[in-house]
């Protein structure tokens, strides 16, 4: 209505002038060298609401390297591609560790918590090359992610996913222990050679915020996968999304989020909006940190939380 486009236009601005305003604003990752130079001044939000008109503010045209938010769409393909057969391979539990932690593993006969914390996200990507090569996946990912966003300008940016390559030891570790355990289909290599580049996918906010037009569930979206899926695939990301900061979101937003240490954050208002924010500096537990204070605004103002 023309009364929530007026709110909202009055919270974006107020949003972004607190976002420039803003000393503390975390630390960019520099695990990954190619990300460690991202200037961290930058901060950018768009939002397409269910009458599908998009609204933005600060940089939001600016592309980024999307990361882990990457993990929502290789969820919905291998769902796509296993039905629930996916889920013998990975659990739906909050881990409460870091994103990259190896801690459960033993204890789970190698079998990750849940598809978005890194172990679990390189056996959901295993499971989708499904025989086929990484480069076929790359391709179906990137066909899935810009028929989502209804844009074809969206690429993934190779020097982020070479320079990964070189320094994801931790990864390696990861595929390695989980393929001891039977639980890799492919030579690790292959693995994440496909993970690296699905993480290297880089977006705009207006992009980003179409492409999850899916998980909206309203009239009209784009329909990507069944609408039983897309309640799961919004579950999943309220209680799992964002690591061990994951009961923390929820308590302060109230929507389903997937963050990536590229500082982007893709969020879901069910019904109501499909929402990008990005911010290169990160919090203690590797999500946007204003990011994360933006759309707890944002959520808080429109009401948009899904607990009223
Ligand atoms: N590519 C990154 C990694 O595997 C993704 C992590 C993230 O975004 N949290 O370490």
């Amino acid at each position: 209505t023309a009364s929530q486009a007026e709110l909202l236009a009055e919270v974006l601005a107020e949003i972004g002038a607190r976002a420039a305003a803003e000393a503390d604003r975390g630390r960019v990752a520099d695990y990954i060298p190619e990300l460690a130079a991202i200037d961290p001044s930058q901060f950018g939000l768009s939002v397409v609401l269910a009458d599908g008109s998009q609204h933005s503010v600060g940089d939001a045209e600016v592309p980024f390297s999307i990361q882990s938010v990457s993990k929502v769409f290789a969820l919905a393909i291998a769902l796509g591609r296993l039905g629930d057969r996916l889920w013998s391979r990975v659990g739906r539990e909050p881990s409460g560790l870091a994103f990259n932690s190896i801690l459960q593993l033993e204890h789970e006969q190698g079998i990750p918590r849940n598809p978005f914390i890194n172990a679990g996200a390189i056996v959901v990507t295993d499971a989708a090359l499904a025989g086929h090569a990484p480069r076929e996946y790359l391709g179906e990912l990137l066909r899935f992610i810009r028929a989502a966003a209804s844009d074809d300008d969206i690429h993934i940016n190779d020097a982020v996913a070479r320079s990964e390559t070189e320094t994801g030891h931790r990864n390696f570790a990861l595929a390695h222990y989980m393929r001891s355990h039977g639980n890799l289909e492919n030579a690790p290599e292959l693995t994440l050679g496909a993970y690296f580049h699905q993480c290297a996918v880089e977006m705009t906010c207006t992009q980003l915020a179409r492409a999850g037009r899916f998980l909206m569930g309203a009239p009209g979206m784009p329909r990507m996968v069944a609408p039983g899926r897309v309640r799961r695939i919004n579950a999943l990301m309220l209680t799992c999304g964002h690591y061990d900061g994951s009961g923390d979101f929820a308590y302060r937003v109230g929507l389903p989020g997937k963050s990536g240490v590229g500082g982007g954050i893709l969020v879901i208002a069910p019904g109501r909006a499909s929402i990008a924010v990005w911010s290169p500096g990160l919090n203690a537990q590797g999500n946007s940190k204003l990011g994360t204070e933006a759309v707890e605004t944002l959520a808080r103002r429109m009401g948009w939380s899904v607990f009223g």
